[in-house]
């Protein structure tokens, strides 16, 4: 079946393309392989130095390049301009500090020389999510390739104008043909990838089932892999909360991307203290949303990506409300030829329900009222899930320890649960394994090979 590209803010389809037969996978692959043992051989300082040319590349075609991620998943042209000056961050980063976090480690031993040198797998495999669909891509491909592997993509079926305009890019900055592949084909196919002999090492961005599948494949064929999964954030509202800045904060990490982030804040715990003033005006803000043309600048709700996602978001709303849930605000699809839901809370969501054990993929925020601190602890970590979480509080340094507490691989104190490319990025629990970003990140594609002279 043919992959579309489709406008979710109108429903038109915007163009079609081809799946690539096993034929044409074959050769790729065989190209990847030959590019990956030259680029291996290929100084990192040069390697950087194109990662470099790939930063440039995306802030000269910034706004042609958001305009395709706006047009293919909906999202807010400024929020899309925003997402590829981050690509070009990454790329840079690690063009400025590839070189050192990949330099030889030397360790004393009884040897007249031993250290450990870092060398790249090979081709690897990336299988993307569509939400973010050039900084998930990145994240991966600028530490990936500046480490001296080849990428391999398969990019999420309803985002090929993006997988395509990638490939570009790298090839625009020079990279040698076959560093970096957008394989068009569908996740059918991604088994078969996998067990070739000449992909290395496998990522995963994306759901559960997914990450579960490709593991499985992955595992059964002994090779590396990481998993970025799913995630539904706890953002913990202590009673001492600086309202104004909880509130603003609680908006934002909602609801930007139209709440398809899987490190947006998904449910808020609010101690009981506080919970009626802090819902009067977390509904004021939600509220003052505006749905409309996402390349609009007065648009500040965007469409979801896809029709059958603001389904599957509805069932889940449906099934809290019909176990005893309230509406707050929204709810409910938006009339009209585009995926728009309204931007909604549900409050009183409690353990059986759908949206208080799975995640919420969409501009639904769901609230949990905790009796007390150690009552929002536990229920944050009463999710199979472990991404991230966000404590609000105007004493820091009990903040803090409710942080240290949050099962998650990243916690923030008085801020939005955000990705930077100094920082690692990683989930525990069933939000997956493997860290992206920092020196963690470039280190996950490597041999940590050691070496030992007499
Ligand atoms: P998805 O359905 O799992 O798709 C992600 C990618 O996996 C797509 O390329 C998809 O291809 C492919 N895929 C799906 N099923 C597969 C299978 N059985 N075998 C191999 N590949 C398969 O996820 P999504 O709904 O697009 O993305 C949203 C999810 O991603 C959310 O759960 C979100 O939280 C998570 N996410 C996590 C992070 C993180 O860093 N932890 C970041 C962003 C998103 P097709 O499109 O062709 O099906």
């Amino acid at each position: 079946m043919a992959f579309r590209s489709v406008n979710p803010a109108t429903g038109q389809t915007l163009k079609t393309f081809e799946p690539w037969d096993r034929g044409r996978v074959d050769q790729a692959l065989a190209d990847a392989a030959s590019a990956a043992a030259r680029w291996a051989e290929t100084p990192i300082e040069q390697r950087a130095e194109l990662m470099r040319r790939a930063g440039g590349v995306l802030r000269a075609r910034r706004d042609d390049l958001a305009a395709i991620v706006t047009a293919e998943m909906g999202k807010l042209f400024k929020e899309a301009r925003g997402e590829i000056e981050k690509c070009a961050w990454v790329c840079e980063y690690y063009a400025d500090h590839g070189p050192r976090f990949l330099a030889d480690e030397p360790i004393e031993t009884d040897a007249s020389s031993s250290y450990v040198a870092y060398q790249p797998l090979g081709p690897v495999l990336a299988v993307m999510p569509w939400n973010f669909p050039f900084w998930q891509v990145f994240r991966f491909a600028a530490p990936a390739l500046a480490a001296g592997n080849a990428g391999l993509l398969k990019h999420a079926s309803n985002v090929p104008q993006c997988a395509v305009a990638i490939e570009e890019v790298f090839r625009q900055a020079g990279f040698p043909e076959g560093v970096f592949t957008t394989l068009m084909i569908p996740s059918s196919l991604v088994s078969g990838v996998i067990e070739d002999p000449r992909v290395k090492a496998v990522t995963l961005t994306g759901s559960e089932p997914a990450g579960r599948s490709v593991a499985s494949t992955a595992g059964a064929n002994v090779k590396k892999s990481v998993l970025e999964l799913g995630g539904s954030d706890a953002f913990v509202v202590l009673d001492d909360a600086d309202l104004e800045l909880t509130v603003a904060n609680a908006v934002g990490s909602r609801f930007l991307n139209c709440g398809q982030s899987c490190i947006a804040a998904k449910r808020f715990i609010v101690v009981e203290d506080i919970a009626e003033a802090f819902l009067a005006r977390f509904k004021e803000g939600v509220e003052a949303l505006r749905p409309g043309d996402p390349m609009s600048e007065a648009t500040t709700l965007a469409p979801m990506a896809r029709h059958d996602l603001r389904d599957d978001l509805h069932a889940q709303v449906l099934d809290a409300l019909g176990h005893g849930a309230v509406a707050v605000t929204g709810c409910a699809p938006e009339d009209g030829a585009g995926a728009y839901y309204q931007a909604s809370i549900l409050d009183g969501v409690r353990p059986g329900m759908r949206a208080y054990h799975e995640e919420l993929f969409g501009p639904v925020a769901t609230v949990v009222r905790a009796r007390d601190e150690a009552d929002a602890v536990r229920i944050a970590n009463d999710s199979p899930f472990g991404l991230g979480g966000s404590v609000w509080s105007r004493d820091e340094a009990q903040a803090e320890r409710v942080a240290l507490r949050l099962e998650c691989g990243a916690a923030f104190v008085n801020g939005l649960v955000k990705s930077d490319p100094r920082l690692p990025f990683g989930g525990v629990k069933r939000s997956g394994y493997g860290r992206e970003l920092s020196h963690h990140g470039i280190r996950e594609f490597v041999n940590a090979k050691t070496v030992w002279i007499r």
